[in-house]
């Protein structure tokens, strides 16, 4: 099997040092290209190399850079970044018309399932039901990006319209969400815990992997669960 070369876009952060040492392990991953302000990475435009996958866990305005320029020189593109704006899902739309693309605000395979269930509580009609997320105090976007997205899936799943999330800040906390599902005489909560930062980390390069070959097109973290190569 030909090894997979990657771009890695915020290869300095929290996420990008993580991600490394999971592309270290895994051995359909070769060489990395860091790309970040801090360092001595490079910047995208620098860039000489034709990777087999750009990969970006960065921020909003990298995100965009790293999108142009993975459109440009027809690479895949896989991104975890959060705070994107309504125009960057257009944009990741776009995209997705000339290169595979996969974009999700949690790349952890507990989410994404969670994300499936979800359209079943339309079965509870008459529940109140609210959305909400702890995280780390350095956590720069709030309510975090997987709120919002098992939010928008509730909304569509069920057609109504709901509280927005709860958003608390502090200590160390790399991710908790809970879905709370409320009557008077009963009370069911879904709760999902990242451990830690290698859970988004493993499934960053699980879609990584997964989406070299493909054909253009926006793809889910979903597809790849379904594709049932479930562990590393
Ligand atoms: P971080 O601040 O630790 O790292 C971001 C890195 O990107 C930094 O090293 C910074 O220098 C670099 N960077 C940002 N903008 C840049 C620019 N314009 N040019 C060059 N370099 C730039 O953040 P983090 O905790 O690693 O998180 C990164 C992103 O990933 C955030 O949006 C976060 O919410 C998201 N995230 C997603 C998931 C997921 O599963 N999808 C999980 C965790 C974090």
């Amino acid at each position: 099997m030909k090894k997979v070369s990657v771009v890695l876009a915020g290869a300095c952060g929290r996420m990008g040092q993580e991600i490394k040492l999971v592309l270290e392990e895994r051995a359909a991953f070769a060489s990395v290209l860091e790309v970040d302000r801090k360092g001595k990475c490079k910047q995208f435009k620098a860039l000489k190399a034709q990777p087999g996958v750009v990969i970006d866990f960065s921020s909003p305005e990298l995100f965009r850079e790293g999108l142009a320029w993975a459109v440009e020189n027809e690479v895949p593109f896989v991104s975890g970044t959060t705070g994107i704006t309504d125009q960057d899902q257009v944009s990741l739309k776009k995209a997705a018309k000339q290169i595979p693309v996969l974009w999700s605000a949690n790349m952890s395979m507990g989410i994404n399932f969670l994300l499936s269930l979800l359209p079943q509580l339309k079965a509870l009609e008459g529940y109140d039901i609210q959305v909400e997320e702890l995280h780390h105090r350095h956590k720069k976007d709030s309510p975090s990006g997987t709120a919002k997205m098992l939010q928008n899936q509730l909304t569509t799943s069920l057609k109504r319209k709901l509280p927005e999330p709860v958003a608390i800040r502090g200590g160390g906390i790399f991710g908790i969400h809970k879905v709370w599902v409320m009557d008077e005489e009963e009370v069911l909560v879904f709760e999902h815990t990242a451990l830690n930062r290698r859970i988004f980390a493993r499934g960053a390069a699980r879609c990584a992997e997964w989406i070299v070959g493909k054909k253009p097109g926006l793809y889910q973290v979903l597809d790849v669960l379904a594709a049932g190569t479930n562990r590393d």
